[in-house]
């Protein structure tokens, strides 16, 4: 076999080795050793953990036992103890490939993390069935980062592996995407760049297709609100208490009260209420998660604020006090148009083997529907003058996202590799022409 077809090969193997080892956001410590190895055996110059994370801009953090725990484990199955060393408390990756004195022409971000979530052990689960399901209780790659970080390791493998590149590509391997907590603490590193492209796999797109311009990427704030009561007997002096379930149950009805915009879309949602220990105490505790989205970040703010007020509002009718804290956020985005179709036009392009067009379907515009804090990134770019683009390459799921017998085709990845590599030759070549 070729250098290519070794990496061809090794797309499913590493994709099903990261699924094994599915680690939630911020504690990806294996994943982030085990990818920054592979860099390195490439020949390449991964930058690890506390190297490339602004430690001060991490949210919704896992408490520091958590994070000893998760970096314990990861020691436990192989990790590289000097890379471990490397990476301190913070997980991710940064690699630059291409000669080092050339700028940097193209950002890339795969997302590392996997969901708090405990995978389908079902013989029809073809992880399961393949004896590759997560072996970490309660922690799950059911949104494909695993094949996003696959994709990552192979167009790294496939672009050192070719004619060297005339300007740099960075590959940002984020942590914590769930949640919207990570792509902030590794913004530092996009600076400056003048293109950057994410990719997402599925999201209802069919293996054989692609999309290379998602809009409509809705700006989402993720909060926790702990609502303090007092504890007293439920019979004897219910007077006493200050019922903290109460308060908390009355919030969420009435965040879902909220009114609806009339000039574009907008979602709350609470997913998490926990509150009380025992039937006869009046619940001195509850704890409530949710989330606001809407297409635009102001009006994102304004149900945010709203949302805020309802929070206290419930707390004060119940005579509680009630702690809000943002443990995620990420703003509205969409691609530039003129850069979508620049990469649509390469796509299509490209053929088989049996020279056949590679992919079946490419379309430049999709609306989104979601939230990805890769719009951290592409604001920044933005701003800055450059151009971003959020991709779908499709893949024909067995169950939707999110769900604990997720799972994707990985027939899809070896075409979508091809489309990123073409992506960074053509961006880092001298003819990649500086308007698109
Ligand atoms: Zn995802």
């Amino acid at each position: 076999m070729n250098a290519r077809d070794d990496i061809r090969a090794a797309l499913p193997r590493w994709r099903q080795e990261l699924h094994a080892h599915a680690e939630e956001g911020w504690t990806e410590f294996w994943t982030t050793a085990r990818v920054a190895a592979i860099l390195h055996d490439r020949g390449l110059a991964p930058r690890v953990g506390a190297e490339v994370i602004n430690r001060t801009a991490r949210m919704g953090l896992p408490s520091a036992q958590r994070l000893a725990a998760a970096r314990r484990r990861a020691r436990s199955e192989g990790a590289d103890e000097a890379l471990l060393h490397r990476m301190g408390d913070c997980t991710g990756v940064v690699v630059d490939v291409g000669p080092r004195e050339t700028p940097v022409a193209l950002a890339l971000r795969f997302d590392l993390d996997a969901l708090p979530l405990t995978e389908s052990h079902a013989p029809e689960h073809a992880p399961a069935a393949g004896g590759y399901a997560s072996r970490h209780a309660g922690q799950c790659h059911a949104c494909g980062h695993d094949a996003h970080t696959a994709l990552g390791l192979g167009l790294a493998s496939l672009l050192q592996t070719g004619p060297e590149l005339r300007q740099r590509v960075r590959l940002l391997f984020q942590p914590a995407e769930e949640g919207v907590r990570g792509a902030a603490a590794m913004l530092e590193q996009m600076r400056g760049i003048p293109r950057f492209l994410a990719v997402h796999i599925g999201l209802g797109l069919p293996t054989g297709t692609l999309a290379t311009g998602a809009a409509g990427l809705m700006a989402s704030t993720k909060f926790d609100a702990v609502f303090g009561g007092r504890a007293a007997h439920a019979a004897k002096a219910p007077q006493q208490g200050r019922d903290a379930l109460k308060g908390a149950a009355t919030a969420l009805l009435g965040l879902h009260e909220l009114p609806r915009y009339g000039d574009g879309e907008s979602r709350i949602h609470v997913g998490e209420l926990r509150g009380g220990g025992a039937r006869n105490v009046v619940a001195d505790r509850a704890v409530l998660r949710g989330e606001t989205r809407a297409v635009t970040c102001e009006m994102s703010d304004d149900l945010f604020a709203r949302a805020r007020d309802v929070l206290e509002g419930a707390a004060a009718m119940y005579g509680l006090d009630c702690r809000i804290s943002v443990v995620g956020q990420a703003p509205a985005a969409a691609s530039d148009a003129a850069f979508a179709a620049r990469l649509a036009t390469l796509a299509r392009s490209l053929r088989t083997e049996q020279d056949r067009p590679l992919f079946a379907q490419v379309q430049e515009r999709i609306d989104m529907g979601a939230s990805d804090d890769a719009a951290v990134f592409m604001r920044a770019v933005q701003a800055e003058g450059g151009m971003a683009a959020y991709a779908i390459l499709g893949s024909s799921l067995k169950a939707g996202h999110h769900a604990p017998n997720f799972d994707l085709d990985e027939a899809c990845l070896w075409p979508g590799l091809l489309w990123l590599e073409a992506v960074c030759r053509t961006l880092t070549s001298d003819e990649g022409d500086t308007t698109v």
